[in-house]
């Protein structure tokens, strides 16, 4: 047995659920465990690894700025942190300033205290089936009574309404509506593609009544839907937009892009430590330069389509709907997905769940045709019988 089992089962909290499986090193989209066996990553630790693991430019950028610099805080300037604004204001126009933090959930929670901000109201609008983070503040825009149940009473002011139906945003968007946040592809409430006319009504609904869009594109950021922002399929240029997982390459770090319509961001009203420190802009800069290199926005496109069409060819009663974005794909069973996950893994192939019956796949984008081969035919393999919780145990 791995020494880490040990020791992390000693040490952690025991607030993650574990597989057996301790990796140790990583290239492309392949992991290897401590014995030496490889593996296929279709996770990218949750989206985070788009680039591949050890992307040898984010590694280089890190490795020398280690050297350099590693914090420096927001009240003086940087040359990384500024050479990473620069780059992050450009990602969308009209989204041209830049607020830096360190996580997704971190960077929901500064998108709400802007909205309130700016508009002097406190009502936040999200969506049922919907995913922010587990912070107080993200965790009261997140649906799954699950992540929620345990904390209450969390944080006033929020409302959750039916997902891609516009009479529902119409009934609950007011006068004391600070902002709605969505996401373009539902990624932990099952894979959940938006309308592109619910999207449009979310846009005109806020413009009428005075409240902000915030899109959340922490897991659909990035090349990941087969553009570099997923709000590039709809044309949709909301007032912020949220970052964080694969933005740096790995490194942790969040950002909220934000628009003219956003103000009142007087000295000392928000604020991070460790936000826009140079190592992590270090390593977004070098991200963000190895997206547009590799033209992984193109791969995801290409991979994606592929990936999306063979999987609807598996034959199987298990499958109940195969959808998605680009590389991010969600292959909805009629059954409880984890034994299918243990056997995935079993065969070398590490995929992760979207609630209790979708299998998620969020490969690194540079995962390769054979890999994918490999990858559909392990589903193939799996989705051959039914498997009970116990055949996998034994
Ligand atoms: C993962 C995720 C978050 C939370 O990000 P953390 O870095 O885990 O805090 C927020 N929103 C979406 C859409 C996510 O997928």
């Amino acid at each position: 047995m791995d020494p880490a089992f040990e020791a992390e089962t000693l040490h952690s909290t025991g607030i993650y659920a574990k597989h057996p499986v301790a990796f140790v090193r990583g290239e492309g989209a392949t992991l290897w465990d401590s014995a030496g066996r490889a593996y296929i990553d279709c996770m990218a630790g949750h989206g985070v690894a788009n680039l591949g693991h050890a992307h040898p430019a984010v590694a280089l950028a890190v490795a020398e700025q280690a050297r350099r610099l590693i914090t420096c805080h927001e009240a003086f300037y940087n040359d990384q942190r500024a050479a990473a604004l620069e780059r992050l204001a450009h990602l969308r126009a009209g989204l041209d300033r830049v607020y830096l933090c360190n996580s997704g959930t971190e960077a929901v929670e500064a998108a709400f205290k802007f909205a309130r901000l700016s508009t002097g109201r406190p009502g936040i609008v999200a969506a049922m089936r919907g995913f922010h983070g587990r912070t107080l503040g993200a965790l009261s825009a997140t649906w799954n009574k699950h992540y929620r149940e345990p904390f209450q009473p969390l944080v006033p002011g929020f409302r959750h309404v039916a997902f891609n139906n516009i009479q529902a945003l119409e009934e609950t968007v007011d006068d004391h509506t600070a902002a709605v946040v969505l996401e373009v592809v539902q990624g932990e409430g099952g894979v959940h593609v938006a309308d592109p006319a619910y999207l449009a009504a979310a846009q005109r609904i806020g413009r009428e009544r005075g409240a902000l869009l915030i899109i959340d594109e922490v897991q659909t950021g990035l090349g990941r839907t087969g553009k570099l922002l997923a709000v590039e399929h709809f044309d949709l240029t909301p007032d912020m937009l949220c970052l964080a997982k694969s933005i740096a390459g790995g490194i942790p770090m969040g950002a909220v892009l934000v628009g003219q319509a956003v103000g009142g961001f007087a000295p000392g009203t928000h604020g991070s430590t460790f936000g826009g420190n140079p190592l992590a802009c270090a390593a977004c800069v070098a991200a963000l330069g190895a997206v547009i290199d590799d033209r992984l926005p193109e791969q995801a496109a290409e991979k994606g389509a592929y990936l999306m069409a063979r999987l609807r060819e598996i034959e199987s009663p298990l499958v109940r709907e195969v959808r998605g974005l680009g590389l991010m794909l969600g292959i909805e069973l009629r059954r409880r997905v984890a034994p299918y996950l243990d056997a995935l893994l079993n065969l070398g192939v590490i995929a992760l769940p979207a609630g209790l019956t979708v299998i998620r796949l969020l490969p690194p984008l540079v995962i390769t045709f054979p890999q994918l081969d490999s990858v559909i035919e392990a589903l193939r393999t799996v989705l051959a019988q039914p498997i009970e919780d116990s055949d996998v145990a034994a």
